[in-house]
């Protein structure tokens, strides 16, 4: 049986909490009485620095029932560093947690089979949504075109797969390892490898309140995403400078031959040369210079380089 543990970001959702928990608590008391998880499993809210009663609310569902636990962070740090918290506290205190919002958008009803993937070896299972239909045409279409560019830059994502996901304690273990303080979650957890799979969904209304996700935040999440796991974009300011100087020296004939035909004016040949010349150049030095602080960058995030999956010791 698993020792399941459902973490679950919260930030100002005292609309949602009340009812969110219930629904909570009373899936995972079903499945306790079917046996598929352990008495001890537990739901675990993470109060990402909320301005509102959201705290004390966990603080009286932690008092009613021990089914109930809550994690504080000092200040709102933002829903993928509070939901890093959750997985790293809790990655050792049980065999697989499930990453929900609050708002349960997500189905809690794919739990079972999260679980049951999970049991017949799948180290991940992802939450993946069969449609968009409950999202407003702008957000469906430039959230498709945006996994389009993260799949084009080389970032393994899985496709309309946000958070909501269950990881086994040893991916959990694996994912602690990278240490990058620029995170996009959904991004990096494809690299820690092991068996995974996908159980569908379709994702419904916010239950109540206001989606803690405004524009700003949403527009700062995607550029994360790609900054974070691709270095593509500085490559391609290089190329460009490359171009352009290529360009210089096609115009530098140009310009020559105009100059000897004798059809400029004096020092307009050698202006309009060192314009296109200096401009290339500096751009092109600019490239490699991005491409270094690039490899400094990856350098700097010390993700580990390899990840071992059996170890056959003297025990087995
Ligand atoms: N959230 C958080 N910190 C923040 C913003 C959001 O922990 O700074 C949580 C929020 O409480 C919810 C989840 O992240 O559990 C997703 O937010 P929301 O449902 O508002 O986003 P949307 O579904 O609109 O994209
Ligand atoms: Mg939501």
């Amino acid at each position: 049986m698993t020792k399941l543990y459902i973490a679950v970001p919260c930030y100002n959702e005292e609309e949602v909490l009340p009812d969110s928990s219930q629904k909570l608590l009373s899936k995972l008391n079903e499945m306790i009485a079917q046996g598929k998880i352990t008495d001890d499993s537990r739901i675990v809210l993470i109060d990402d620095g909320s301005k509102d009663k959201t705290w004390s609310i966990i603080e009286s569902l932690h008092k009613g029932n021990e089914m109930f636990q809550g994690i504080k962070l000092s200040r709102n740090r933002g829903h993928q560093n509070a939901l890093l918290c959750g997985l790293m506290t809790l990655k050792d205190k049980c065999d697989a947690v499930i990453s929900i919002d609050a708002d349960l958008q997500d189905d809690i009803n794919v739990f079972d089979e999260m679980v049951e993937k999970y049991e017949s070896g799948c180290d991940v299972v992802y939450g993946v949504r069969s449609k968009r239909e409950t999202d407003t045409f702008f957000k469906r279409f430039t959230a498709e075109a945006y996994y389009k560019i993260l799949d084009k830059l080389g970032a393994k994502i899985i496709f309309n797969h946000a958070d909501f996901r269950l990881m086994s304690a040893r991916a959990l273990e694996a994912f602690s390892q990278f240490k990058e303080v620029n995170l996009f979650l959904r991004g990096i957890v494809p690299m820690v490898g092991y068996k995974s799979d996908i159980v569908t969904y379709e994702r419904s209304e916010r239950l109540l309140g206001e989606s803690k996700y405004p524009l700003k935040k949403m527009l700062a999440l995607a550029f994360e995403g790609i900054t974070s796991l691709s270095t593509k974009p500085i490559k391609l300011i290089s190329r460009i400078g490359m171009v352009i100087f290529l360009v210089s020296i096609v115009m530098l004939i140009y310009f020559l031959v105009r100059f000897f035909m004798g059809a400029t004016v004096d020092g307009w040949a050698s202006l309009a040369v060192s314009i296109w010349a200096i401009g290339g150049l500096q751009l092109l030095a600019i490239g490699v210079i991005g491409e270094y602080i690039g490899k400094i960058y990856l350098e700097t995030k010390a993700r580990p380089r390899y990840i071992v999956e059996t170890y056959l010791d003297d025990n087995n």
